[in-house]
């Protein structure tokens, strides 16, 4: 056969395969909020996807007019649709990223933008911590995060004076260390040499022996609760240092200094803001579901802690406020540290509750709901 005519008849079996799964969506799939998959005709989940309407959305796939648009590139590849149907959209939501997380389906990973667009910071594990501005939260389960965060080039910006101030490393992560109080090894490792920051007095020297392992973890502690909003010291150490430029008439030290400050004040107002929005999203949430499948989903610091139905009798508001008072009652740090595995579970709060406003009158204040409730 030539290369002509089996590309023919591919893409006439490609066409065929269209239309049959376009006749059973109309025939089996119901307007209800769901989760859908797309599979391969090899068993592979291709692309996850929810809707308010499933029936709506998973025909919107056959009216795709061009085979480039992202649906006909979906519908194409896919030998079978699969899905479940949800109480509510905000369940199928939910559910949705719990799938895309478990499988990550090829063709979700490639048309996924959302993370991508922000930044964060990310602290590094071992003996010498440092922070590293990330493009999305990655896959780093491990890894501690502050974020999201707009402008990653800002961001680096404030962490430079930050790590500068501090005399914090920003130096490559297989940069070996070798700190003062460590033991020599039998055979005496070649130390490197320290960098020009080292040299200048911008970095402690944790690989010079130049600082023990303790007094880089304490300053580095310093950075994370100048962070945290919880002390001061670094601006501190710039507004005297300016003071003391201003007072010797090097005015122009003196700015470079405030512009210093000012960066890492406007890091500083990013983090205030976020720790705001974390705190915010710490409440009851109950859902009207389709067919009187209401779910109430107790919402800490923007995670869901637990997902039961809501509540209709007595005996089942004092469970539900019972569940809530375990979830609210230990205190947490105020931190706008996330775990890595939580972060996109948080941005979808955040942007389900700026999406929908009038939803958060659905919910009760985390303080609120036991007292509330069992009263
Ligand atoms: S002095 Fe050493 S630890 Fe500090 S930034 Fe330079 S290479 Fe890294």
């Amino acid at each position: 056969m030539t290369r002509k005519r089996k590309s023919r008849s591919a893409s006439a079996a490609i066409e065929a395969r269209v239309e049959s799964l376009q006749m059973q969506v109309k025939a089996e799939v119901r307007k209800r909020p769901g989760v859908y998959r797309m599979i391969s005709p090899e068993g592979e989940i291709l692309y996850v996807g929810k809707a308010k309407d499933l029936r709506t959305r998973l025909l919107g796939y056959f009216r795709a007019a061009f085979p480039a648009e992202k649906s006909a590139r979906i519908i194409r590849e896919a030998g079978e649709v699969q899905w479940d149907y949800h109480p509510s959209e905000f369940a199928a939501l939910i559910e949705e990223l719990r799938l895309i997380k478990k499988f990550r389906p090829r063709l979700n990973v490639m048309m996924k933008r959302d993370a991508r667009h922000f930044a964060f910071i990310r602290i590094t594990p071992g003996a010498a911590p440092k922070f590293m501005v990330v493009r999305g939260a990655g896959n780093d389960d491990h890894g501690t995060y502050f974020g999201p965060f707009h402008g990653a080039w800002q961001l680096e910006e404030a962490l430079r004076e930050l790590n500068d101030v501090l005399g914090l490393r920003d130096c490559r992560l297989d940069q070996p260390m070798h700190f003062s109080d460590q033991q020599e090894l039998p055979v005496g490792p070649t130390r490197t040499p320290g960098c020009i920051r080292f040299e200048i007095g911008k970095c402690l020297g944790p690989c010079v022996s130049g600082v023990s392992q303790r007094q880089y973890k304490a300053r580095f502690k310093v950075a994370r609760d100048f962070l945290e909003g919880r002390q001061d010291s670094p601006l501190n150490t710039l507004r005297e240092a300016m003071e003391e430029s201003s007072d010797r008439m090097e005015f122009e030290r003196a700015a470079q200094l405030r512009d210093k400050m000012q960066r890492l004040e406007s890091l500083r107002e990013q983090f205030d803001r976020l720790r705001f929005a974390v705190e915010s999203l710490s409440f009851v949430y109950t859902v009207p579901g389709h067919g009187g499948e209401d779910r109430s989903y107790v919402i800490r610091r923007g995670r869901i802690r637990a997902e039961l139905p809501a509540p209709q009798s007595v005996d089942e508001h004092s469970t539900l406020a019972s569940r809530a008072a375990e979830i609210f009652s230990p205190s947490e740090l105020k931190s706008t540290t996330v775990p890595a595995h939580e972060v996109d579970e948080l941005m979808l709060l955040s942007s389900w509750f700026r999406k929908f406003p009038a939803e958060l009158e659905r919910t009760v204040a985390a303080a609120e709901y036991p007292r509330m409730r069992t009263a």
